[in-house]
């Protein structure tokens, strides 16, 4: 007998067993050995070959996966969509965009590794809500993804989305606290609103968009959504180049007319944007997008900026112009904001009486303790407080009476009806007594002929604003506006020194 070992790379990996009779030449043993030799590099490039292609399954499992989740990531979607939508064969494929409420502030709170877990807890729970032919993914941060096929129609899709709104309503615990956490789905279908990929992407990010700002949990896709909400991404990129180029930003101001005097008694500063390639882009349409990111508050800041440096000017020309700037709801978070307000007061050595902040209805209402607060800071230096849109919102004349605010605008859907709809009528009536018994003056918004003026001017409305009483304009054009359209009694006064 003869034996032979085959040496791997680092052991013995077999030996090679010859049987002879009798004495066995040498060289037989020779090339015996030189066999085993060879088998044993065989055998040893197969094991690294093994090792290597083990390597390569991780390493391509990982160039498709989100680590922190284990879920696909964009790319994975992006290849099993095209396969699916490939297939597709009279099924709906339904594109679930999800993105959790309120993150931020859960990551803020309780720390980053909180929210990882978080963020992997969420990560499980979809995976087991679908089924495995469909996908489900992380594209980053809290916003995730399902691609969903075999479904029969949209109602079948709403019904996924409402099962994954639900397995996500259970409380979750991580780190041994418990936690109830919300989230905002946008539905896109094939083959009703695409047939690629990155289209129904897109239009489920526009249908998350609306669910999250009308807090509707889930919302399908609808090409009208889309008249408003152009590719948003693509306009927040615009949005932000805008700041570095304030060239493209501009302040218009609509006058605030005095109805029984028929004189100046301030402006509103409206904000108008004039993109290199769209032309002007109106506030509605790049306002709440600014606000679903922290772009807001830069836009908010050159607003302020630039509307005290022209009230600074308007007062070394020797006028009294009260500027009326609209805050966001998201403002009202920003705890800079009363100091860097302080600050734009002294830079612009303007008194804190002629700038006055807007804030919405809606948006004291999100977080009335929370407004109270940074409404009350603001107060405190001097800057007048104006409550905007009144009347589409819910407050209580609870709330309303806490709020150091002393002018009531009453929202122009309801102003611009008073003249043909007795509702209105009485609706604005009663906005007028409710202000004026908490001891505000009231604005009239969307003042759009005489007839409503006059209406107005009975039922004792103190100041009215619209195109009729003055539309926005550039700066350069207000003094020559005013001198020409309005009424020399009634200005504002200017207040004792
Ligand atoms: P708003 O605060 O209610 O501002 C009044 C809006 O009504 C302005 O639209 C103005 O141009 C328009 N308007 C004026 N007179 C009439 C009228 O007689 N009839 C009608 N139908 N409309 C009239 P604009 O400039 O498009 O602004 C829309 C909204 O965008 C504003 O509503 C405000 O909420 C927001 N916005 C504008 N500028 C800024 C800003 O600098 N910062 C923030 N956060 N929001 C802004
Ligand atoms: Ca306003
Ligand atoms: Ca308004």
């Amino acid at each position: 007998v003869v034996v032979a070992p085959l040496h791997g790379p680092d052991a013995v990996l077999a030996v090679l067993v010859a049987e002879h009779d009798g004495p066995v030449p040498a060289r037989q043993v020779e090339a015996l050995e030189l066999l085993a030799a060879h088998a044993g590099v065989a055998v040893g490039n197969a094991r690294l070959h093994e090792q290597r292609r083990a390597i390569e399954g991780v390493l391509a499992h990982q160039a498709v996966h989100d680590s922190l989740t284990e879920l696909a990531n964009r790319r994975l979607l992006q290849d099993r969509a095209a396969d699916v939508l490939a297939e597709r064969d009279g099924e709906t494929v339904a594109v679930l965009l999800l993105d959790l409420d309120g993150f931020k502030e859960i990551n803020d709170t309780f720390g980053h590794s909180y929210g990882d877990g978080l963020l992997r807890q969420v990560a499980a729970r979809l995976a087991a809500t679908v089924r495995a032919t469909d996908t489900a993914a992380r594209l980053g941060g809290d916003e995730f993804a399902l691609l969903v096929r075999g479904l029969q129609d949209r109602a079948d899709a709403e019904r996924t989305a409402a099962r994954v709104q639900q397995v996500l309503q259970q409380p979750f615990l991580v780190d041994g606290i418990t936690l109830d956490i919300e989230g905002s789905i946008g539905v896109a279908l094939a083959p009703d609103h695409g047939h690629d990929i990155d289209t129904l992407l897109r239009c489920a990010d526009v249908a998350m968009y609306i669910a999250k700002r009308d807090r509707a949990g889930i919302t399908v896709y609808d090409p009208g959504f889309d008249q408003h909400t152009p590719d948003r991404l693509a306009l927040l990129g615009d949005l932000r180049r805008a700041l570095d180029d304030p060239a493209q930003l501009q302040l218009h101001y609509q006058p605030k007319v005095d109805v029984a005097l028929g004189g100046l008694v301030g402006v509103e500063a409206l904000l108008r944007w004039r993109h290199p390639e769209r032309g002007m882009v109106a506030p509605a349409e790049f306002i709440g997008t600014a606000e679903g990111t922290g772009l807001i508050h830069p836009l908010t800041r050159h607003v302020l900026d630039t509307a005290l440096a022209q009230g600074r000017q308007w007062q070394d020309e020797g006028q009294w112009v009260p500027i009326a700037v609209n805050l966001s709801a998201r403002s009202l978070l920003d705890v800079s904001l009363t100091g860097h307000i302080a600050d734009l007061l002294l830079k612009h050595q303007v008194p804190a009486a002629l700038l006055r902040l807007e804030i919405t209805e809606t948006s004291i209402m999100a977080d009335p303790s929370r407004a109270l607060d940074v409404l009350h800071g603001l107060a405190a230096q001097g800057v007048r407080l104006s409550i905007d849109d009144f009347g589409t919102g819910y407050s209580s004349m609870n709330y309303l009476r806490l709020f150091p605010v002393d002018e009531l605008k009453v929202d122009r859907t309801f102003v611009s009806q008073i003249c043909t709809d007795s509702n209105d009528t009485v609706m604005v009536r009663s906005m007028i007594e409710l202000g004026h018994n908490l001891g505000m003056h009231v604005v009239a918004e969307g003042v759009e002929d005489q007839a409503t003026l006059s209406a107005l001017a009975e039922l004792g409305c103190d100041i009215a604003q619209g195109s009729f009483t003055g539309p926005p304009m550039p700066a350069t054009d207000l003094a020559s506006w005013v001198a020409e359209n309005l009424s020399r009694r009634g200005g504002a006064a200017q207040p004792a020194a």
